[in-house]
């Protein structure tokens, strides 16, 4: 089948200089000058007739991509294009939907239509800092260094509890109940009260003297 020269022929901006000659097997394509922008380029020859057919080589649309200005990307409305930033990137003054915030974003970032400024990845950052931080503050307060901040609204612990064999274990950030029977030890942690505490410790107590019968003198 004889192939249909389309050498001087004109299509919207576009006239063909001559067939490709770089590119003969499958479609023919036909080096092009553009008219809107002066530049050559080589375009497959089913691009240049038919319905969807171009109108110049790409620059125009090159173009409209190029500034954003107007355009929403993603979640984020392109406000009004600024200078380059000094890494040489486009710029722009963007509104965010999900935050509302007004930002500047580069060109490269818009292009990948974001859902939104950053904010929400920021958000993210920020509650896990957050937690962090409150994670290290209860773990200075295990250590007793803040048991009194912490205990603010009730009494400050101390080792005079009013109970007897109970005090304040701030090791464990709780209530211990400690004493000696017969040269045995007898203690215990994990009391979230002190009369918790002290009942455990005179239930054990009592039946450590009637087994031994000696009380020895309080740690
Ligand atoms: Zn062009
Ligand atoms: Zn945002």
């Amino acid at each position: 089948m004889p192939l249909n020269d389309l050498t001087g022929k004109r299509y919207g901006s576009l006239t063909v200089l001559r067939r490709d000659d770089s590119r003969l097997s499958g479609d023919a394509f036909w080096i092009c000058r553009c008219g809107r922008c002066g530049r050559e380029k080589s375009i497959r020859g089913t691009y240049l007739t038919g319905p969807r057919a171009y109108k110049d080589c790409g620059c125009s649309w090159n173009e409209r991509k190029a500034d954003l200005t107007g355009r929403t990307m993603g979640g984020v409305s392109v406000m009004e294009r600024l200078p380059e930033n000094r890494y040489g990137q486009k710029t722009y003054r963007v509104r965010c939907a999900v935050c509302g915030a007004e930002r500047i974003m580069v060109q490269h970032d818009l292009l990948g239509k974001p859902r939104d400024c950053g904010c929400t990845a920021r958000a993210e950052t920020n509650e896990r800092l957050r937690n962090q931080a409150a994670d290290a503050s209860s773990r200075s307060i295990y250590n007793g260094a803040k048991i009194a901040a912490a205990f603010a609204e009730k009494p400050m612990p101390t080792s005079t509890t009013g109970f007897r064999w109970v005090r304040w274990y701030p090791r464990n950030n709780c209530w211990c109940a400690t004493f000696r029977v017969a040269g045995q030890r007898y203690f215990k942690y994990g009391f979230e009260t002190p009369e918790s505490a002290y009942k455990w410790a005179k239930e054990e107590h009592e039946k450590a003297v009637k087994e031994h019968g000696i009380t020895e003198k309080e740690e």
